[in-house]
């Protein structure tokens, strides 16, 4: 009897994403997102590391003739991937590059779970695999235990598939995805269960799409995927192959949270009515400060969600997004935050917001917070944190400055 509750476990270095291709007539289009943000890490230096080392997920694998390469979930093991085929690609057709990428991912015997799709165009075909390696523990006969055994040989499974024409989704975020592309493609669901793929095919919509209108819809379905699933977040990167044309990979440039954010902004107007952004010290995120510090200046019963990084601001803030139960909610914060009168005095808001007037902010009181009995001891908590608030507006999206580093790492 073979386990299978590990299928998502994945090393605690790589998990949750989403990445989207569509193979249409005009070509393939891949969109993954690099999440420079992430919630919950384990410690103060694991949320250093995602913050400084964002994942490169998309890959161009050859230029002529094109390929391209994306993975999800485990992060060493994928860049490794990606570095073996690489080296080994020139000249070999698509599917010998795939049985190149799944002798790779065979070869390693360590638990990690890791999808990848492989892209390209062939002889004007747009074509495009998915290769899925998970793996089990195989009990002895007669364990009987669902875990908490010896049992110690580890099974790998390793599925390649060419996908059909359609559109196809994995990580975390997938079924987010599909639910937004279903405003462009309508088809058969063809949902995979045992290896998370959420995939519209035999499409009865959407298939007679241009590619610079695929770039336009995968960078929405990949943003509103970071909305949703705190495991993804930007950049957003897009990538295609036309089938005709003078070929090659065309690459957008990549996309931080904040412009997606401002290009769709008119479709979440009414859906975000009630979700502001909190700007705090990024000292604050990567433990429970972030949360103790929404206990302390929110009110529980206005909470509907805390709510996750989303993107990260010049001066080491973060800006982080929740999710209050309802309008009426956003308008009662109005009367716990103060507005900015005096910029001098806040000085450090001036390091990532262009236009004060956009900011309310709230101090929390470390000393009070002792007293209270919540613990706080870190040194990384100043004994007066200023907190500040804002509405999801274009005022205030515009006025954000965002860290460098994190919207222009190299590929
Ligand atoms: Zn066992």
């Amino acid at each position: 009897m073979e386990s299978v509750e590990s299928k998502s476990e994945s090393g605690g270095s790589g998990s949750g994403t989403v990445l989207v291709a569509v193979i249409i007539p005009s070509g393939v289009g891949v969109a993954v997102e690099s999440r420079v943000s992430s919630p919950s890490p384990l410690s103060k230096s694991d949320v250093l590391s995602i913050f400084l080392y964002p994942q490169h997920k998309l890959h161009s694998i050859r230029e002529n003739p094109p390929v391209l390469a994306a993975w999800c979930n485990y992060n060493i093991e994928g860049m490794g991937l990606i570095h073996h085929l690489k080296s080994k690609v020139k000249n070999q057709k698509l599917k010998s590059i795939v049985q190149l990428g799944r002798n790779y991912l065979s070869s390693k015997t360590e638990k990690f779970v890791l999808q990848c799709y492989i892209c390209g165009v062939e002889n004007g075909e747009p074509q495009a695999y998915i290769i899925n390696r998970h793996w089990d523990i195989l009990h002895v006969p007669k364990c009987g235990s669902n875990g908490d055994c010896q049992c110690s040989r580890l099974k790998i499974n390793l599925h390649t598939r060419k996908l059909k024409f359609g559109v196809h989704c994995i990580g975390s975020g997938a079924s987010f995805a599909l639910e937004n592309l279903r405003f462009s493609f309508e088809g058969v669901d063809e949902i995979r269960d045992d290896t998370g793929e959420f995939n519209i095919e035999n499409l009865s919509k959407g298939g007679d799409l241009t590619l610079d209108e695929v770039h336009t819809i995968l960078l929405h379905a990949v943003f509103d995927a970071a909305l949703l699933d705190s495991h993804c977040g930007g950049p957003f990167w897009v990538s295609s192959i036309p089938t005709i044309g003078v070929g090659g990979i065309v690459s957008q440039p990549p996309c931080d949270f904040v412009s997606a954010y401002k290009c769709f902004h008119s479709t979440y107007e009414t859906l975000h009515e009630s979700h502001i952004f909190l700007i705090y010290r990024r000292d604050l995120e990567g433990t429970d400060y972030g949360g103790i510090i929404v206990k302390n200046l929110i009110p529980a019963e206005v909470t509907r969600f805390v709510g996750y990084p989303v993107a990260e601001l010049a001066g080491d803030y973060v800006l982080h997004m929740m999710v209050l139960v309802d309008v009426g909610c956003v308008k009662q914060l109005g009367s716990i935050f103060d507005p900015i009168a005096d910029a001098y005095e806040f000085s450090d808001a001036g390091m990532f917001c262009k236009d004060l007037s956009q900011l309310k902010f709230c101090i929390v009181d470390k000393s009070k917070l002792d007293e209270n009995g919540h613990g706080v001891q870190s040194e990384d908590i100043r004994d007066s944190e200023y907190i500040f608030v804002g509405l999801p507006n274009l005022n205030f999206l515009n006025s954000l400055i965002l860290d460098e580093k994190s919207i222009n790492f190299e590929r």
